[in-house]
C-alpha cells in the first residue's frame, strides 16, 4: 500500500463547495488503496485577511500573537476538510502542526523546520484514518511557542512530512495545471512544463514564482523527494520536480522559464564617499537588522565630488526598517540622502542551459529594448539573469521576454481555475 502526501492550497479550499470537492478527491485516493496524509492551507485569502485585521488593531503586532492568529486559518481548514470526509463515510483525524510533530526554530513568522517527529500521524495512519495536518505551522523546540513558516509555508510542511513518513509521492494541489514557463495569470500563452530540475525550480521559486515555496524545494532536494505539482480542479498530469537520476539523460531546454517578483523595493544611498569601508558600513547595518538583500549596484563616482550612489533591492516588508537603520548612520557616513522606491519589479530568466549557451543576456536585453522597457538593475548567476524594471512595465516585460525566447505555447491558453492571485 502506497503512502501519499497531498497538499491543498488556499485557492483549492476557497469555500464549502471546494472543501467538499477536495474531500471527495482525498477519499478517492484512499479508495484507490493508498494511505493518505493531507496538508491543508488556510481557505482562500484568509491569511491576508487575518494580516489586514491584525494591522487594523495594531500597526506592529507582537510576533508571537501574530503567529497565534495566522495559524488559526489552517486550523479552520483542517477541521472542515476532516468533517467533509466524515460526511462521505470515511474516517479522518485532523492535527495542528505542533501535534503532527513539526518542530521548528524559534523565529516567528519565518521559522525553519529542524525536525519532524510524526508519531501521532503514523499511529493514526496505522489505524486506517486519513490524516489532515494544518500546514504553515510548527512548534519551537526551545520556546515551545507556536511558529509559522513564512508565506506559502504549507508547501514546506507537505514536503517535510512526506520526507519524515517516507512517502512514495508528495502531491502539491493548486489552481493551475502545474509549473508553467511563466505565471499563467500574466502570460496566457505560458506552457506547462512536464518535468523541471530541482535546481531550476529553486531559482524560479527564489525569483518569485510562488507556485512552490523556495524552502519546500530546498527541502525536497535535500531529501531527494520528487514533488508532483498539479491542479485540484482537473485530473491532468502536472509537473514533476525531479533531478535526473545517475546515468539518465534528460534533454533540457536552454530556458526553463521567466519568473517575476513584485515583493521587492529599491533603496539608494545617494552621495556616498568613494572610500574603503563605506559599503561595509551600509550592508553591516542592514544585515544587523536581519534583512536579506538581493541585487546591489554601485555607480562610478562623479569626477568632481568623488561621491557615488549605492542601490540595493530588499523585501518591501523590510523597507522601513532599512531606511531607519541607514538614517541613523547619516552623520557617520556623510552621504547626501536616501531614496526609497517601491514601484519596481524584477524579471528573471532561468535555465540550466545558459551555462553552455552564449547570447542569452543579449537576447533578453534586446527583447526589453524592443518593448521600450528600461532596465534599472541587472544581476546574474550561472543559470539566471535578473533585471529590475518599473513596476507598471513588469507584465509587458515578462510577455516580451517569454515570446523572444520562443516559449509561447501553440496549443491553447493556460487555464487558471481559481484563486485571486493575491
Ligand atoms: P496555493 O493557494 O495552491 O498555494 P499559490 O497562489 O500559492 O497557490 O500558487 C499558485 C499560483 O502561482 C498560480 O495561480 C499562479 O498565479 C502562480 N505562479 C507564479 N508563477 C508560476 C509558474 N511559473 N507556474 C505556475 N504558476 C505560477
Ligand atoms: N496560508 C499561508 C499563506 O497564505 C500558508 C500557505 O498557504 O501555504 O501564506
Ligand atoms: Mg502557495
Amino acid at each position: 500500500m502506497s503512502l501519499v502526501v497531498q497538499k491543498y492550497g488556499g485557492s483549492s479550499l476557497s469555500d464549502a463547495d471546494s472543501i467538499k470537492r477536495v474531500a471527495r478527491r482525498i477519499v478517492d485516493t484512499r479508495k484507490a488503496g493508498n494511505r493518505v496524509c493531507v496538508v491543508v492551507s488556510a481557505m482562500g485569502d484568509t491569511t491576508d485577511e487575518l494580516l489586514d485585521l491584525a494591522d487594523a488593531v495594531s500597526p506592529a503586532p507582537p510576533e508571537r500573537e501574530l503567529d497565534m492568529l495566522l495559524t488559526a486559518g489552517e486550523r479552520m481548514s483542517m477541521a472542515l476538510v476532516s468533517m467533509a470526509i466524515a460526511n462521505l463515510g470515511d474516517s479522518a483525524r485532523s492535527y495542528t502542526g505542533s501535534q503532527a510533530g513539526v518542530i521548528t526554530d524559534d523565529s516567528h513568522g519565518k521559522a525553519r523546520i529542524i525536525d519532524v517527529t510524526p508519531g501521532r500521524i503514523q499511529a493514526a495512519l496505522d489505524k486506517g484514518h486519513i490524516v489532515i495536518v494544518a500546514g504553515f505551522q510548527g512548534v519551537s523546540q526551545n520556546t515551545k511557542e507556536i511558529t509559522t513558516l513564512g508565506r506559502g509555508g504549507s508547501d514546506t510542511t507537505a514536503v517535510a512530512l512526506a520526507a519524515a513518513l517516507k512517502a512514495d509521492v508528495c502531491e502539491i494541489y493548486t489552481d493551475v495545471d502545474g509549473i508553467f514557463t511563466a505565471d499563467p495569470r500574466i502570460v496566457p500563452t505560458a506552457r506547462k512544463i512536464d518535468r523541471i530540475t530541482n535546481e531550476e525550480m529553486q531559482e524560479m521559486a527564489a525569483s518569485g514564482a510562488k507556485v512552490l515555496m523556495l524552502r519546500c524545494v530546498e527541502y525536497a532536494r535535500r531529501f531527494n523527494l520528487p514533488i508532483h505539482v498539479r491542479s485540484s480542479f482537473s485530473h491532468r498530469e502536472g509537473t514533476w520536480v525531479l533531478d535526473p537520476t545517475e546515468g539518465e539523460t534528460v534533454e533540457a531546454p536552454i530556458i526553463a522559464g521567466v519568473a517575476h517578483d513584485r515583493s521587492e523595493a529599491k533603496l539608494t544611498v545617494v552621495g556616498v564617499k568613494d572610500s574603503p569601508g563605506q559599503a561595509a558600513e551600509i550592508f553591516n547595518a542592514v544585515a544587523a537588522a536581519e534583512i536579506n538583500i538581493d541585487m546591489i549596484v554601485q555607480n562610478v563616482s562623479a569626477a568632481d565630488t568623488g561621491k557615488t550612489d549605492v542601490s540595493f533591492t530588499l523585501p518591501k516588508s523590510d523597507g522601513q526598517t532599512a531606511v531607519k537603520k541607514l538614517k541613523a548612520l547619516k552623520e557617520k557616513l556623510g552621504y547626501d540622502h536616501l531614496q526609497y522606491d517601491d514601484q519596481v519589479g524584477k524579471l528573471s530568466l532561468i535555465g540550466s542551459g545558459m551555462r553552455s549557451h552564449p547570447g542569452v543576456s543579449a537576447t533578453l536585453f534586446q527583447a526589453l529594448a524592443d518593448a521600450g522597457i528600461n532596465i534599472e538593475m541587472i544581476s546574474s548567476s550561472e543559470i539566471r539573469v535578473s533585471v529590475v524594471t518599473r513596476d507598471d512595465q513588469l507584465d509587458d516585460a515578462v510577455r516580451a521576454v517569454h515570446t523572444a525566447f520562443g516559449l509561447d505555447s501553440s496549443d491553447g491558453e493556460a487555464v487558471v481555475y481559481g484563486g485571486s492571485g493575491r
